[in-house]
């Protein structure tokens, strides 16, 4: 079984149409989502159709859970506040209905899954370090937990022996617990522009980061031309 793992997709779907072909030629027959299925970008009904289409077990993020929801955004910067009211104002009921919809975290053959941190997943921390990961491993019964979130590939041991960063190709070991950051489709901000997935295949125990070079003019000028703010499409190339 070959997994492409996916997750912050974030609306762009040239990004993520650019991850889905070469999960394609990586010869992936699962998929996995973690979740900010929408969220900064200009395409969220795209994204979210081809997520549903591949039917495949999906989280919650916290944009999900934003654009979807009433919730107050009283205390966000206002970047992500008016891309959140542009999503909000996009996404049908229906839509948002499937958004709501969704788990936290949920558990997929012999990994788990789940946006943020498996120690408090609905409050959206970040985990940067190897503290935070420590809060996550507290409450992470798999040997291996994938998530998103920070938009940075980054790879967390329990023992604290090993960070990788930037995470390329990694062997699981076993007796070892593994809560691995697969970075974002479709905001990287790791300083690399290009889009971030990561290809688990399961017989032979690999974890391998994968970077796509996608048409990113093309995003950007959607970006644009929907009235979301300018700088949205200008971070895109910066990586951040
Ligand atoms: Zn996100």
């Amino acid at each position: 079984m070959r997994f492409a793992i996916f997750g912050d997709i974030h609306a762009n779907f040239e990004a993520f149409e650019a991850v889905l072909a070469d999960a394609k030629r990586e010869k992936c027959d699962r998929f996995i989502c973690l979740g900010d299925v929408v969220g900064y970008n200009a395409d969220p009904q795209a994204c979210l159709a081809i997520v549903r289409e591949l039917n495949c077990p999906v989280v919650k993020g916290n944009h999900d859970e934003y654009a979807s929801s009433q919730c107050s955004l009283e205390t966000f910067n206002p970047l992500a506040e008016s891309a959140i009211r542009w999503t909000r104002d996009t996404l049908t009921p229906e839509e948002k209905e499937f958004l709501t919809s969704l788990p936290l975290t949920t558990n997929v053959e012999s990994f788990t899954i789940v946006h943020a941190t498996l120690d408090s997943p609905g409050d959206w921390g970040y985990v940067l370090n190897q503290l935070d990961a420590a809060a996550s491993f507290s409450r992470q019964e798999a040997q291996v937990c994938f998530f998103g979130h920070t938009h940075s590939p980054r790879l967390f041991v329990k023992d604290g022996s090993v960070v990788g960063f930037p995470l390329t190709e990694v062997k699981i070991e076993s007796k070892k617990q593994y809560f691995i950051n697969v970075g974002s489709v479709g905001q990287p901000r790791d300083g690399d522009w290009r889009a971030a997935y990561a290809v688990y295949d399961l017989d032979s125990k690999k974890v391998t980061l994968r970077r796509l070079k996608y048409d990113i003019e093309k995003a950007q000028t959607k970006i644009r031309n929907a009235g979301l703010p300018v700088k949205l499409a200008e971070r895109l190339f910066l990586g951040r």
